[in-house]
């Protein structure tokens, strides 16, 4: 691949992009489905929604430029998808495990973050106004959701600390939805 401009780089980190989303689109469901706090399930499958809507917009982006959106793989989300597999085959407590998901999808917002970064940059730079402004409204979800974790963290690690015990198992769930009621 010879990239002679940043137009062709733009394009390479797009299609990247592109692939990490729709790799996305597959582990999105089984981490809301390997999550056991419900705030943490509807917040993945709310994300999942958002990244449709990643898509689409990456999917608007490569038809104005009259460019194909494939013909690339993210090694990167590949490697991230993996470390959450692992994770999610993993015999943890649940409070633990949602913890570790958590982590998890951390990782993989970062790293988009940082993509989509880049590209919004590059798309201001080649006077791409319509895609810049379409990659930063990605970019804010993404940043939404690291923020939507990093609460949701903030009492899931707690529990993860400390998860059921046999003589608090009583105790737990009237914590749990004192905190639910706030
Ligand atoms: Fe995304
Ligand atoms: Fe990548
Ligand atoms: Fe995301």
């Amino acid at each position: 691949m010879k990239l002679d401009s940043l137009k062709e780089l733009y394009v390479e980190e797009l299609k990247d992009l592109y692939s990490a989303e729709n790799q996305l689109l597959k582990a999105l469901p089984k981490m809301a489905k390997a999550a056991t706090s419900s705030a943490l399930k509807k917040g993945f499958e709310k994300h999942l929604e958002e990244t449709k809507g990643q898509v689409e917009r990456l999917e608007q982006i490569f038809k104005a430029l009259d460019e194909s959106p494939k013909g690339k793989k993210c090694k990167a989300m590949e490697g991230l998808v993996e470390e959450g597999k692992e994770v999610m085959e993993e015999d943890a407590e649940p409070e633990v495990m949602d913890a570790a998901l958590i982590a998890a999808a951390q990782r993989v917002e970062h790293y988009e973050i940082a993509g989509y970064g880049c590209v919004r940059t590059y798309a201001q730079l080649l006077g791409e106004t319509q895609a810049a402004k379409l990659l930063q409204q990605t970019l804010d979800e993404e940043g939404k959701t690291d923020q939507a974790l990093t609460k949701l963290a903030e009492k899931i690690n707690v529990d993860a600390e400390d998860p059921v015990g046999e003589e608090e198992e009583e105790e737990k769930p009237r914590r749990r939805r004192a905190v639910a009621a706030r």
